[in-house]
């Protein structure tokens, strides 16, 4: 895959890039090692005020840093702002918390015949991060902030469609005031990343994006003994419940579905309604799909942009034609939308069974489809029978089915009556092929450090 920036309203080469060579490859890695063997004896207090500095450029940069996103990738302007602003927030957050969380854990000496004894988090060194370009700069951030923080170095591989926001992230941290090197960008294509994970100066990984891709990695980290870190793809399930709100979740819905013009992992995306409220959920959610205005991402009218990739709309087409086929009925949209640009109607499929692709694969764009469920039982037998397990929602009033969902889905988190969103407070991460380890709040930050024990006699 080339990297480069097309734009996906127009289809436009906006700017092409030389990936780096072997030799270029080195250079960096080198001077990630040795930008470490420095950055690791900084004070956390320094690390604390260039993350807030970082906080500061991304608050002046936002209309441009958001307006590169939309071009690369083709979110919602707005969308982009507000990823700028959450990216701003969980600097500050990781600034505020860090201390915190990197303070030594006093065990109890006397049990283990010591004077003192003690667990210190020390950082592990130079930190391969591959990311995917859904939220270019999001995804990344979940990464940075806790790994700069702990005193960590990174080496960013970003996705080939998003080198701009990619250099962006590197010159952030440098206009930030952080040491030279201690977080660089690496343009390659992804068939350079095993040489940069097998060399010994790289000791870890993250990797968000697909499967496959996970499965590449962790198995060259695996051959490597490297930890990492994984968050792969989603299909969660969203459970409506006869004591339900039915407007708000139908609204929340719609938004579940198409935020980030429907590629976003925690989408709600498959969509299991209780049979009393089947009829009047249905037609609720598939008027709100409808009125989604679809169009020029800049736009601030737009709710819904193009598709990021053209493949990546043939994808989404190539699951609805083989759904339709095998006897799916569209209610809504199931068709690209008119002229340039990678756009794609907003579409809400009923009728899936089993045989059909979008019944277990994760489709990245905005089609939602939906099953009619007997009672709790089973639509958590369907919520699970996917091979995914990353969020999940369930809309009840009702106290036993909440705690029954809780205790019973095969997911890494679970949200009532309200949609499955990231925040720097919770920890974030799937279970089964959604991957696993857990990114953001501590649990995040000590995924990439040595848990050091400290026994004095
Ligand atoms: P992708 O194709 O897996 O790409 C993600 C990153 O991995 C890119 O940097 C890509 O580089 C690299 N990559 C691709 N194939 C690789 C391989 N065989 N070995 C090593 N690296 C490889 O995923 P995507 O299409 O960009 O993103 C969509 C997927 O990411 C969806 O499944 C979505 O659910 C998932 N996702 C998960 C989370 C989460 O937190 N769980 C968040 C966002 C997205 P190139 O661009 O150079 O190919």
């Amino acid at each position: 895959m080339a990297i480069a920036t097309i734009n996906p309203a127009t289809g436009e080469t906006v700017r092409e890039f030389e990936a780096l060579d072997q030799q270029g490859v080195e250079d960096r890695v080198a001077r990630a090692a040795a930008a470490f063997a420095g950055y690791r004896l900084t004070t956390v207090e320094q690390r604390v005020g260039w993350l807030r500095a970082a906080a500061d450029v991304l608050d002046a940069d936002t209309d441009d840093v958001a307006a590169l996103m939309t071009t690369e990738m083709g979110k919602t302007l707005s969308a982009a702002k507000a990823e700028v602003g959450k990216c701003a927030a969980a600097l500050r957050y990781y600034a505020e918390q860090g201390p915190g969380f990197l303070q030594p854990r006093p065990a109890d000496a006397d049990a283990v015949g010591a004077r003192e004894a003690y667990v210190t988090y020390q950082p592990l060194g130079v930190v391969l991060a591959v990311m995917p370009w859904n939220f270019p700069l999001w995804q990344a951030m979940r990464f940075a902030a806790p790994a700069l923080v702990a005193g960590n170095v990174g080496l960013l591989k970003h996705a080939s469609n998003v080198p701009q926001t990619a250099l962006y992230l590197e010159e952030l941290f440098r206009k930030a005031g952080f040491p030279d090197d201690v977080f660089q960008t690496l343009l390659v294509g992804s068939g350079a990343i095993e040489a940069v994970l097998r060399d010994d100066r790289v000791v870890a990984a993250t990797l968000t994006g697909s499967a496959p891709a996970g499965r590449s990695v962790a198995s060259i980290a695996g051959d490597e003994l490297k930890p990492t870190v994984l968050e792969l793809g989603g299909s969660d399930p969203f459970v409506v419940m006869p004591s339900a709100d039915l407007e708000t979740a139908a609204q929340v819905a719609v938004t579940a579905r198409c935020q980030n013009n429907g590629q976003s992992c925690i989408a709600a995306k498959r969509f299991l309604v209780h049979a009393d409220v089947a009829e009047e959920f249905t037609r609720l959610f598939a008027d709100g799909l409808a009125a989604l205005r679809v169009g020029d991402p800049m736009d601030q009218d737009t709710q819904v942009g193009p598709l990021a990739t053209e493949s990546g709309r043939e994808d989404v087409e190539e699951y609805v034609r083989d759904a339709v086929e095998k006897g799916a009925t569209v209610v809504t949209g199931g068709r690209r939308g008119e002229g340039a640009g990678w756009y794609y109607q907003p579409t809400l499929l009923t009728g899936v069974t089993p045989r059909m692709r979008v019944y277990d694969e994760e489709v990245f764009g905005p089609v939602a489809v939906l099953f009619t469920v007997s009672g709790l039982d089973e639509a958590i037998d369907i919520a699970n029978s996917h091979p995914y397990g990353l969020g999940s929602n369930i809309w009840t009033e009702d106290e036993d089915e909440r705690a029954r969902f809780v205790r019973d889905v095969q997911s890494g988190m679970v949200f009532v009556n309200g949609m499955v969103t990231s925040y720097p407070e919770l920890p974030f991460g799937g279970v089964k092929q959604s991957g696993y380890g857990r990114e953001l709040t501590d649990l995040g930050l000590h995924a990439f450090m040595n848990a050091k024990t400290v026994w004095i006699g």
